[in-house]
């Protein structure tokens, strides 16, 4: 797990590509409601075990709530009892990028989404979760959106 350092504005991924979906603020407050947009543009925290999607357990894709970006599957979720939706692996390696975060005196890896580059939450290892990566990817449920598979 490598987390680096985005460009000053924003734009780019960490690794000098920019995200295919780019909008500007006026525009996302637009589309998104307060909440998430506090999340996802300017890397809030929903409170702990409130979100709609901590405990769900349907089948299925979660999508960025931002740009409708395939993220996470419902394959990957587990109870971490930690008061987010978790998952133990994005549903693609290029999914998500990861982002070296120095905010609250600590350092931390910031995961946001790889198309538009919306913050989406944090990821962290080695905390002795019995999952196949031991990799905890602490996600608020307002940045998601689940799509249920059909049955
Ligand atoms: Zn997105």
């Amino acid at each position: 797990m490598t987390a680096s350092t985005p460009a000053k504005d924003g734009t780019t991924r960490p690794d000098g590509t920019p995200y295919v979906v780019v909008r500007d603020e006026a525009q996302w407050r637009q589309l998104l409601d307060p909440a998430a947009y506090r999340v996802l543009r300017q890397a809030g925290t929903e409170p702990p075990f409130t979100g709609e999607y901590e405990h769900t357990k349907t089948t299925g894709v979660y999508r960025c709530r931002a740009c409708n970006a395939e993220l996470f599957r419902s394959d990957h979720k587990f109870d971490s009892h930690c008061g987010w939706p978790s998952f133990f692996s994005p549903m693609a390696g290029d999914s998500v990028v990861l982002i070296a975060d120095h905010s609250m005196g600590m350092l931390r890896t910031e995961v946001r989404c790889a198309s538009c580059g919306s913050h989406l939450g944090h990821v962290f290892e080695g905390e002795g979760y019995p999952t196949p990566t031991d990799q905890r990817y602490c996600i608020n449920s307002v940045a998601l959106v689940l799509e249920p598979d059909q049955p």
